[in-house]
């Protein structure tokens, strides 16, 4: 999301940009849209362990493909609240405010949304922070299950509100009657980093996309300059030579990658005097919950077009915030069962009387929490902070959704293995002893290097972060741009 949002806004420019992508493009492939390929059998997932801070070996759930993550997401493209960038209090600690405000990040929302054609309605939620234009599409419909649910919420006394969508609904479903939640993009549906910003970029001559090409290393020079970028492809190893290094592997990879290239002048790994590569990691607290009613069932094909904030700014113990509540993908039998012990047919049931939810909570930045390496392979110790307010908000969400008449509602955390909401293990802010980057990204100790994915974010808010990621590359673009950087 990160790096190829930027490429897209240099292409202009003339510069000689080479984009290295260590997977390839999704192939339109059956299983593209087969919940059991998808979920039971992880068939997109990466033939890749990590280690957790146990030492157990797992196979995370990140994605390796032109257009990273974001071939996968549930393309949810919310703003940070204006609340978000200031130090907030929260049940398990503090959130730190940026180093930047919302109103210097607006232009870049705004420029993020019309890329990305986001679909919205700014005036449907209050905890929205301001707007300077409008989505410039109208939300995604709500399926007939989703507009009565509408109606039971508001009667059960909170505000739903159309999730800003970077989705083509009718361009979706012409390839088929699924979710987009974790399904694949390859029609161009969804508005990925693939199809809105490669395809965008690749139009100029001056930038090319190399596949398979997995960065191994980096090397710096006189005056701690990057001065060539060491890859693999076809298992031969090969050497480019950068004005300017974008880095923007993910916030687990791009971490691992800077630790992986130390050298003699740079022992704890590249841009890290400061020692906090890979540390302050976080990943959203999240739970699925299923509303059921067993005389309900529920038509929905995608399901995934509202969301609730009434507790995202306070409501929770001692009115402290809890975070957002939205729908997931619609669960069917198939994908209940691949995540559960339920038999078929049980699972089947309840999937076709639940209206399921995703309720996603801050989680707050812990130097502790960290990713590391261990020989060459990556150890990801997340220590999750902030559960109790994780806790309150499953809670307040079960009490609304039975007040809005689904008398049972089953929740379970997500796993520890699916790193999607990774970020934070390169902060950026003002200062160098306390963070790697720059309030452009810049790495305070390389000249020529930027870090411009989710390894910035400073805090995780309680919002799904594609849009964040963005409208922060867009931003960084336009400091290269108008300060004519070359290196
Ligand atoms: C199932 C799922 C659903 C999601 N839904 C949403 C949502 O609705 N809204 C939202 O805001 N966010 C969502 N997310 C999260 C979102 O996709 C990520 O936050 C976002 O894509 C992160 O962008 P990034 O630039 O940090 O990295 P990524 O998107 O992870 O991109 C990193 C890129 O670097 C490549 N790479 C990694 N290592 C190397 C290497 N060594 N050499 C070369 N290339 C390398 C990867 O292949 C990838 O293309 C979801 C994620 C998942 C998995």
């Amino acid at each position: 999301m990160g790096g190829a949002t930027l490429a897209a806004a240099l292409a202009p420019s003339g510069r000689s940009i080479v984009i290295l992508e260590r997977g390839q493009r999704l192939a339109d492939t059956p299983e593209c849209r087969d919940d059991q390929a998808i979920f039971r059998d992880g068939t997109f997932r990466p033939w890749e362990h990590w280690l957790n801070a146990q030492g157990h070996s797992f196979n995370p759930g990140t994605y390796y493909y032109v257009g990273g993550n974001s071939k996968f997401y549930g393309a949810v493209m919310l703003r940070y609240r204006a609340e978000d960038f200031e130090e907030t209090r929260h049940l398990g600690g503090t959130s730190p405010a940026w180093p930047i405000s919302y109103a210097d990040m607006e232009p870049w929302y705004q420029a993020a949304e019309d890329l990305f054609e986001v679909h919205g309605d700014v005036d449907q939620d209050p905890t929205e922070p301001a707007h300077s234009g409008r989505y410039r599409f109208p939300p995604v419909k709500d399926e007939a299950t989703i507009a009565q649910m509408r109606e039971r919420l508001v009667k059960a006394g909170v505000t739903p509100s159309a999730l800003p969508l970077a989705v083509d609904i009718d361009r979706w479903l012409g390839r088929g009657a699924t979710p987009w939640d974790a399904f694949p993009d390859t029609n161009g549906g969804k508005r990925d980093a693939e199809n809105v910003c490669i395809s965008n970029a690749l139009e100029y001559d001056n930038v090319s996309l190399i596949t398979g090409a997995k960065v191994t290393r980096m090397l710096t020079g006189d005056k701690g300059r990057i001065v060539d970028v060491e890859y693999e492809k076809d298992n031969e190893v090969h050497r480019l030579d950068p004005g300017l290094v974008i880095l923007s592997a993910g916030a687990v990879n791009s971490a691992a990658l800077l630790l992986r290239s130390a050298n003699n002048q740079n022992k704890r790994g590249l841009a890290n005097s400061s020692g906090l590569v890979g540390r302050h990691f976080m990943n959203h607290n999240c739970s699925a919950l299923l509303s059921v009613h067993p005389f309900r069932r529920n038509s929905a094909v995608y399901q995934k077009t509202l969301q609730f904030n009434d507790y995202y700014l306070r409501g929770g113990p001692r009115d402290m915030p809890l975070g957002n509540v939205q729908l997931l993908g619609k669960i069917s039998g198939n994908i209940l069962a691949s995540n559960s012990s339920l038999p078929g047919f049980v699972a089947n049931w309840i999937a076709g009387h639940s209206v399921d939810w995703y309720v996603m909570s801050e989680d707050l930045p812990d130097p502790e929490s960290r990713v590391s390496l261990k020989d060459d392979t990556i150890v990801l110790d997340w220590k999750r902070s902030n559960w109790e307010t994780h806790v309150a908000l499953v809670r307040k969400a079960k009490s609304i959704l039975r007040r809005a008449g689904y008398p049972v509602v089953l929740s379970r955390p997500f796993d520890r293995e699916t790193p999607s909401h990774q970020c934070g293990t390169a902060r950026f802010g003002h200062d160098p002893k306390t963070s790697v980057l720059d309030i452009w990204c810049r790495s305070h100790d390389h000249n020529n290097l930027f870090v411009v994915d989710a390894s910035f974010l400073p805090t995780s808010a309680a919002v799904n972060p594609a849009l964040t990621i963005a409208a922060q590359a867009l931003r960084v673009a336009d400091h290269i741009n108008s300060k004519d950087l070359a290196a």
